[in-house]
């Protein structure tokens, strides 16, 4: 099943045909600027019908040129004017926003403005690197920076509110999506969780720079059988709750406004129709008070789960706590039928419409509905040289130096350089999946990022390879236009002229790895290594004998055992955005230090993940892998050394129940200024139950000039020391925790190179429960 669709023209064509006929001028319902939103918005309802409040659970897509699905809405015009439409999305621009608004305002009975929805996923037009790669940087400031960045560009172009952040803890590479989340840890992955929604919504949802936020997708969609996209899930409750639950709790802390649920489904239920998760965890459990969005016809395909036909499909939705239907109009054709025959009750109805409503006035619409339409906006706001800057720092930050070799890096700026592979001067997978918002032709390709950082060097280029010589696979992967066009020319030709172009090069720079759409939704790959025709020029470049910089583009982990072992450099790179080139020259001339760590394992083969059939947690990410990956998360180099010492910890022995402190020294060694990630990891020694062998409970990243020395402090919290039970209560247990600090994962060899320094800490006293605070 692929979801996703490009549909063209489709938008433009409906709503300046469509929209351009506006003809009565009804006022909108006038409302008090000072009433709190209770009387706003009941006031509102007061007026409602019950189709009415029907029509505001309905959100439609018109198609366009970011549709994202297989079904596009009809006559969504004629839908708006009957009070029939809550919200659109894909439907972008002041003046387009601005029409479709004029719609529900002027010839609609309440005139409600509309939720404009959009996937503004990694940036809207300055895109930034995949989310997977922004993680990589575990710099939560700039990831706010890069969220508050699309949030004013989107509202910039309209849209009020983003189907984003995607929060799935991902625990299987072969998983496409793992490109769209922030890895395997729920402790980094809730921290960015809290770091895009506050980016998205900062203080005040009302400020035209700011939209709504919708956590995705509720739940354990990352924990889908085997790493197939929209699979079931299974799993114990004390993994959901210890492992899977927490970037959702984390968001809905952080006041994130609506939540959207997942397909898959959930001991049975699916997610879309399940009370115990809508409602009793999130509302009851978290006290999340936004509203509840369905993915894209995910309502319809609980039929395919053997739930019922729509219109049981659609009343045990919105019994289990659903507001809003995308796209499928299950609520918007039966509810009423259902109330009719007493299978939903007006009121279940009215808590759903109160909801959304509260969302439009949370947004400021109710007050102003063209907040969000100001014309003169996107050409300041939108790809100005300041967001252009942060996408160069953002994708410079995420990048990961895998392997040194032989002091080959940094670059010199007057090198001679042979600049060869198939990602090497290409737009069109820069930007990495999920950027229906971008455009490709603005992307920096590396050849060009190499001649504007260096000027002066001597550059060569050849594509060396396709991506992938497969025909079959080519046509899959390019379903959103070419990411992996293979040449006329045949695979030999091409080698030939690579080998001829590295001729008389210092240096060669291989930029090799996946297209764009090799991960992603729909997207799952039961073998992770680089494509063998790019494995073959890698072989042949490195016969040559010449130093090889291999820069890695993937939207995931893939297995590269093999390259790892020959004598190159590798800067993993994901995909960085719109200003791959420059920030990619960057880091290879040494202008800037890369730092990244990565946020999820990269396995030696998928020989070491457990059997498909086989879904338990153990030996899957690196909280319960006994084998020795080949990098593990946390892992990265940098151009310069650092050393860990002198840990202190303050108390040493406390009270179930109370926080301690932990102090070390980290030291800059080397000879060239940089960052280092300080991570915490915790080992909970005595637990009653199994627990994680280590988890990250803290991190964070410094800045030290060589030969620079500083104190970091983390001050682990009672409930990082607990465990979980049935319920997802904690309870912190007495006995000792082995504390690691480092710059990586403690492992034999970085305790001894003095990266990670250990120490013990005793809880004492009764098991005490605690609270699960973000
Ligand atoms: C995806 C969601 C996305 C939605 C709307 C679905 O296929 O799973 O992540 O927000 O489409 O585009």
């Amino acid at each position: 099943m692929n979801k996703k669709l490009y549909i063209n023209l489709a938008v433009i064509i409906v709503l300046c045909i469509g929209f351009g006929n506006i003809k009565a001028q009804q006022p909108l319902v006038k409302l008090q600027k000072s009433n709190p939103i209770s009387n706003r918005v009941d006031s509102l309802l007061n007026l409602m019908t019950l189709e009415e409040k029907i029509g505001q659970l309905n959100l439609l897509t018109p198609g366009g040129g970011v549709a994202t699905g297989e079904v596009v809405s009809k006559d969504v015009e004629g839908k708006i004017k009957a009070g029939n439409v809550g919200g659109l999305f894909g439907v972008t621009s002041p003046e387009r926003v601005r029409q479709a608004q004029e719609i529900a305002v002027k010839e609609s009975r309440l005139g409600i403005p509309l939720l404009i929805g959009s996937d503004v996923i990694h940036g809207y037009k300055t895109t930034f690197p995949i989310p997977l790669g922004t993680a990589a940087s575990w710099d939560m400031e700039m990831i706010e920076k890069t969220a508050a960045m699309a949030a004013k560009e989107s509202t910039a172009d309209g849209i009020n509110w983003n189907f984003s952040p995607m929060v799935d803890i991902s625990r299987d590479p072969r998983w496409g999506r793992v490109a769209e989340g922030a890895g395997e840890d729920p402790y980094l992955g809730s921290e960015i969780a809290k770091a895009v929604v506050r980016g998205y919504q900062q203080d005040d949802m009302r400020a035209p720079h700011t939209m709504m936020a919708t956590v995705k997708h509720f739940a354990l969609y990352g924990a889908s059988e085997a790493g197939r996209d929209y699979n079931t899930t299974d799993m114990s409750r004390i993994t959901m709750f210890n492992y899977y639950m927490p970037p959702y709790k984390a968001a809905v802390d952080a006041g994130v406004g609506s939540i959207m649920s997942s397909f898959n489904d959930i001991e049975g239920i699916p997610a879309s129709g399940s009370k115990w998760l809508l409602t009793d965890v999130l509302r009851t459990q978290w006290g999340f008070d936004g509203f509840v969005v369905s993915d894209y016809t995910s309502v319809n395909e609980m039929i395919a789960h053997g739930m019922g036909d729509l219109q049981a499909v659609s009343a045990m939705s919105l019994k289990a706590g659903l507001d809003m239907d995308m796209v499928g109009e299950g609520f918007l054709t039966t509810l009423m039928q259902s109330v009719e025959e007493g299978k939903v009750t007006e009121e279940e109805i009215t808590q759903a419409a109160r909801r959304i409503l509260e969302a439009k006035d949370r947004l400021g619409l109710l007050e102003n509905p063209y907040l969000y339409s100001d014309v003169t906006r996107p050409a300041k706001d939108i790809l100005s040289k300041e967001n252009r800057e942060l996408a160069r720092k953002a994708a410079t930050s995420s990048f990961v130096l895998l392997k040194k070799q032989d002091n080959m890096l940094p670059l010199k700026k007057d090198a001679k350089i042979a600049l060869i592979g198939p990602l090497a001067n290409d737009q069109n997978n820069m930007l990495g999946t999920w950027a229906p918002t971008g455009d490709f032709k603005l992307s920096i390709p590396i050849l060009q990022g190499i001649k504007n950082v260096a000027p002066n060097a001597q550059v060569v280029y050849a594509k060396g390879a396709n991506i992938t010589d497969d025909a079959a696979f080519a046509e899959k992967i390019n379903v959103f236009g070419p990411r992996a066009v293979i040449d006329e020319r045949t695979p030999e030709t091409m080698l030939d002229e690579a080998m001829k172009t590295v001729d008389g090069a210092d240096v060669i720079v291989a930029v090799v790895g996946e297209a764009s759409e090799m991960s992603g939704e729909s997207a799952n790959r039961t073998n992770l290594d680089i494509p063998e025709s790019q494995k073959k020029l890698i072989r042949a470049l490195v016969a040559t004998g010449k130093p090889v910089v291999l820069v890695l583009m993937s939207g995931r982990p893939l297995t590269i055992v093999e390259e790892m072992s020959l004598p190159v450099n590798i800067l993993q790179v994901w995909f960085p955005g719109v200003e791959a080139g420059n920030a990619i020259a960057d880091v290879l001339f040494g202008d800037y230090n890369p730092a990244g760590r990565l946020p999820v394992t990269f396995y030696k083969s998928l020989d070491q993940l457990p059997p498909f059939e086989d879904y338990r947690m153990e030996n899957r990410t690196y909280r319960y892998f006994k084998g020795e990956p080949l990098y593990p998360f946390g892992y990265g180099l940098s151009y310069t050394t650092f050393t860990y010492s002198d840990l202190r910890i303050t108390p040493a022995t406390i009270k179930a129940g109370q926080g301690t402190s932990v102090q070390v020294t980290v030291e800059n060694t080397g000879s060239m200024a940089g960052d280092e990630v300080v991570q915490l990891y915790l080992t909970d020694l005595e637990a009653s139950v199994p627990v994680p062998i280590r988890s990250l409970q803290g991190f964070k990243r410094i800045h030290l000039a060589p030969g620079e020395r500083q104190t970091v402090s983390f001050t682990p919290r009672p409930y990082q020391m607990a465990v979980v039970d049935y319920q997802g209560q904690r309870i912190v247990e007495p006995g000792n925790f082995l504390v690691a600090v480092g710059g990586g994962m403690p492992t034999g060899d970085s305790q001894a190179k003095g990266q990670v320094v250990t120490g013990i800490f005793s809880v004492v006293g009764e098991r005490t429960p605690v609270e699960f605070e973000y």
